[in-house]
């Protein structure tokens, strides 16, 4: 069975919701294709913070040699397993060549404009009664345990007010009335207040319905599983589902898409960054912290959730598509949980969860049209960020798509830059 459709999306994470919403307000027929259920990757069990302040790329000075000490701490927050691949070696070398300081603040702009224009439309997309998902604005508190980690807060602190964002440098005093349960001894932190979060499972869900309700066509349990291409186009997709004859074609698959475009033949430099998370339900209603907190020197982050759970997580390992958890790593993250918070201890935690982050060696997501295929456009690469980036992709997405000229510069994010 052959179905036409206008424009057909690849992927049910945030990015792919976004874009089906976006698109289907601005008049397309929009069918979206997920092979699981809606939100069954990186979407899922993320630190669910729309991340207003958090602007400087993974790729950053500095960070490399961190990354090796950390190598040979089989608790830290970070990992690449060794093996012999030619993309990860591209790709390593690429993310050595991004961590300078003039491509890092360059980096840092456009994540800046991208997280400014998101947070106006999480507004906008809260402020609609149908669209109940958790949005919370009660800002970002970055705790620091070592004086290590102080300066360096301080120093991205003193980075993002010179680009404009308000950051609030904090001791004991301030730390203790934003979060009275801190422990003694953490008397440093800064404060990002235009952060929020929301509940990200729920994001998906509801976006992916009101896209729905408008006109899209979502097709669950429907993975796509090959192409026919014609005169440099995608003129097939084939699926579980049958095959789908679009005019255009968003990959927006998240770190799938780069064995997507690879098949292809229009590469894209992507590792799957492994990060884990668990979903904690609270034993009193005052239990955890009462708005996002990050434990800086371990990258742990613990967040609330709705009413009476809350979340943690951390780590970033480049070990391919492996959906291990380290038990190790895991325990680090409980212990300096404990180190922050009292009532940290007998956590009652689901299943630990484990989720890919599309992450590009500059940290920048890849938006734009394809150079080598002429109807595809890719909505993915959001790394940390997938989440913030939502629905300014999905608006992006839309303005390539209608021909209008984009609310932000695409140069820097251009697929073919690698
Ligand atoms: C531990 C952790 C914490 C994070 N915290 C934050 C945070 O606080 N804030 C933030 O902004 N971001 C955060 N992120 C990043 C964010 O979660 C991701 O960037 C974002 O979810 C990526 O969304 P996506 O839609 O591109 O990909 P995904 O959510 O992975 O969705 C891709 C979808 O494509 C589908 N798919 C794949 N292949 C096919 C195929 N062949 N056919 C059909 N469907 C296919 C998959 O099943 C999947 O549902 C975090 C990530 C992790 C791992």
């Amino acid at each position: 069975m052959t179905q036409k459709t206008d424009i057909l999306i690849i992927g049910g994470g945030v990015i792919g919701v976004c874009t089906a919403l976006y698109l289907t307000r601005a008049g397309h027929q929009v069918t979206l294709v997920e092979k699981d259920e809606l939100c069954a990757g990186a979407s899922r069990g993320n630190a669910c913070w729309v991340a207003a302040g958090y602007a400087l790329p993974t790729a950053a000075p500095g960070v490399l040699s961190q990354g090796l000490k950390w190598m040979l701490d089989p608790g830290s927050p970070f990992y690449i397993k060794p093996r012999l691949n030619l993309d990860l070696v591209r790709w390593l070398l690429n993310f050595r060549a991004a961590c300078t300081h003039e491509q890092m603040m360059e980096g840092a702009k456009t994540l800046l404009q991208l997280n400014s224009h998101s947070i106006q439309m999480f507004r906008d997309l809260a402020a609609d009664p149908d669209l109940e998902f958790g949005y919370v604005e009660a800002g970002l508190l970055h705790l620091h345990l070592s004086e290590k980690y102080r300066k360096l807060g301080e120093e991205s602190a003193e980075l993002m007010r010179g680009m404009g964002m308000e950051v609030i440098s904090m001791g004991r005093d301030g730390l203790e009335e934003l979060e009275p349960k801190l422990k003694e001894g953490i008397n440093s932190g800064v404060f990002y207040p235009e952060h929020a979060h929301l509940n990200p499972m729920q994001l998906v869900q509801v976006i992916g319905d009101q896209a729905e309700k408008e006109g899209a066509k979502i097709m669950l349990h429907t993975e796509v599983t090959g192409f026919k291409k014609s005169g440099g186009r995608i003129a097939e997709i084939h699926t579980t589902n049958g095959t789908l004859e679009p005019d255009e074609v968003v990959l927006a698959a998240g770190a799938w898409s780069s064995i997507l475009a690879k098949r292809l033949g229009a590469p894209i430099l992507m590792e799957p960054a492994k990060g884990y998370s668990v979903t904690v339900k609270k034993r009193s209603a005052d239990q955890g912290p009462s708005r996002p907190l990050s434990i800086d020197d371990t990258k742990v982050a613990v967040t609330p959730l709705g009413g009476d759970k809350f979340r943690f997580s951390s780590t970033l390992e480049l070990a391919g598509f492996d959906p291990s958890i380290n038990q190790t790593r895991l325990d680090v993250n409980y212990q300096s949980l404990q180190q922050v918070l009292p009532d940290m201890e007998l956590l009652d935690g689901e299943e630990p969860w484990s989720g890919y982050r599309p992450l590009t060696p500059d940290g920048l997501p890849y938006i734009g049209r394809s150079e080598q295929v002429e109807n595809l456009v890719f909505a993915t690469g959001h790394g940390m960020l997938g989440i913030t980036h939502g629905p300014i992709t999905g608006k992006l997405v839309t303005e390539i798509l209608t021909g209008q000229t984009p609310s932000i510069d695409l140069t820097p994010m251009r697929p073919d830059r690698f």
